[in-house]
């Protein structure tokens, strides 16, 4: 069997399917257990993405031995019997509940993840308005410039704050000057590389300074990892569909931690007539974007919100706030500009230099910045081991370069002049 060494330094067997042959249950059972060394040690030094790992579903098993699908709207259920359409309707009553619709009011189902729930949440607004337009910050994640572009919609770009917030003067520019176009405005509640959560309230109020009255305007909230944070965070701003808000999506994987990629769409249940073609076949409506859909994801969500419940939730909250404080300050305390948004687990600071540094860490670059988002896996001591080493090979990058080529970048346009420690802005913040 062939042996690779992998980036992180592990090796793994090659997986490899005999073309003729069966392969003997020894040979494939040494296969997983390399495949297992290897994927818990990156586990190990996991910082840059927004997964929780730490979990145990072990309860759950068995649950393997079957094969559960979904397909069909949830409301309805559907003819293939093998299916958890129970769970999933009790998941979305709670999130509606969450966010405050009423059973009768609401509609969802459990997607795929964050990307279905952005793709279906826009397909509702440009359903209601056909020639409307998208507005989407820059800061957006890539899915929901990759909805506009599948649903052939026309996106305004607009540009962000120095915190990752939509730039709100410009998004109002962009509305007058499209003032004849329903809008349909995509908002990141906690935005991918900085965590910055799009206010709402001034949004709303914004439309309604530029003449969009309710029925000329859709504002889906995309909340991947933050609609699980916001809720449970004294002072945190609301996501509520008391506003007058028509979606709302999060993934199911990022702060609440199932095993395997889902999240959760909720809409008004009055939107989506339109998407209500019957299907014979499965004696169910055809609303949602895949067909079949993987019936374990809901089982698993509704064990993990059980399992927490509010407080455990809001414990869970807290601890991962408050240990990116204490790295952000740990990364300042060693004159590396750091950045974090209030509310926020995502730590943003200058990009290290070496792929390989990056790669052990599983970090995650855009331009000069990097960060790290501190989710309940995340210890002290990763974070201290993180800092320690950070602190040690960027004196390599930097100081031990002899022709001084070779600088610290300056982030202050990405975090402010006031958290960038490049050579010309290190005397602010020291
Ligand atoms: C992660 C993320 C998504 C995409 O979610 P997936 O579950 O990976 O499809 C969408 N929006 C934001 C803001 C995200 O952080």
């Amino acid at each position: 069997m062939e042996k690779a060494a992998q980036e992180n330094g592990h090796s793994m067997i090659i997986p490899t399917i005999s073309q003729f042959n069966r392969v003997n249950d020894a040979d494939m059972a040494n296969v997983i257990a390399h495949y297992l060394d290897s994927i818990s040690h990156i586990r190990d030094h996991f910082l840059g993405y927004p997964t929780n790992l730490d979990f145990n579903y072990d309860a759950l098993v068995q649950l393997l031995r079957f094969h559960l699908n979904n397909v069909g709207d949830p409301s309805m259920g559907s003819s293939f019997s093998l299916n958890s359409n129970p769970f999933e309707l009790c998941v979305l009553d709670w999130f509606a509940k969450l966010w405050q619709l009423e059973k009768n009011e609401y509609w969802g189902y459990v997607t795929s993840g964050g990307t279905e729930g952005n793709f279906q949440g826009i397909l509702v607004g440009r359903e209601l308005y056909p020639d409307g337009i998208i507005y989407a910050s820059r800061d957006s994640h890539y899915s929901v410039l990759k909805a506009a572009r599948l649903l052939r919609v026309k996106c305004v770009v607009v540009g962000t704050l120095i915190s990752g917030e939509i730039d709100y003067d410009e998004l109002k520019e962009s509305l007058l000057a499209n003032k004849d176009k329903p809008a349909i405005i995509s908002l990141n509640i906690g935005t991918t590389v900085k965590g910055a959560i799009d206010d709402i309230d001034l949004v709303l109020q914004s439309l309604e300074d530029c003449g969009f009255t309710q029925d000329r305007f859709y504002v889906h909230c995309d909340a991947a990892l933050f609609g699980m944070m916001v809720p449970f965070d004294v002072g945190a701003p609301d996501i509520s569909f008391k506003k007058p808000i028509g979606s709302v999506t999060i993934s199911g994987h990022k702060f609440l931690g199932c095993p395997m990629p889902c999240g959760i769409l909720i809409t008004r249940l009055k939107y989506i007539d339109f998407l209500s073609s019957e299907v014979e076949y499965i004696a169910s409506k055809d609303t949602t974007i895949t067909g079949s859909r993987g019936g374990h994801a809901p089982i698993f969500i509704w064990y993990a919100l059980n399992k927490k419940g509010f407080n455990g939730l809001q414990e869970e909250v807290q601890e991962c706030v408050k240990k990116a404080v204490y790295l952000r300050d740990c990364l300042k305390d060693h004159g590396i500009g750091a950045f974090l948004n209030k509310f926020s687990n995502i730590v943003v600071f200058e990009r290290p230099q070496d792929d390989e540094f990056a790669r052990k860490w599983s970090l995650a670059n855009k331009g000069n910045i990097s960060h790290v988002v501190v989710m309940k896996h995340v210890s002290l001591e990763m974070l201290d081991s993180f800092v320690n080493e950070f602190v040690k090979e960027r004196c390599a990058w930097y100081e031990g370069n002899s022709n001084r080529q070779m600088q610290p970048p300056c982030v202050a346009e990405d975090i402010g002049a006031e958290n960038c420690a490049c050579a010309f802005h290190k005397i602010l913040i020291s």
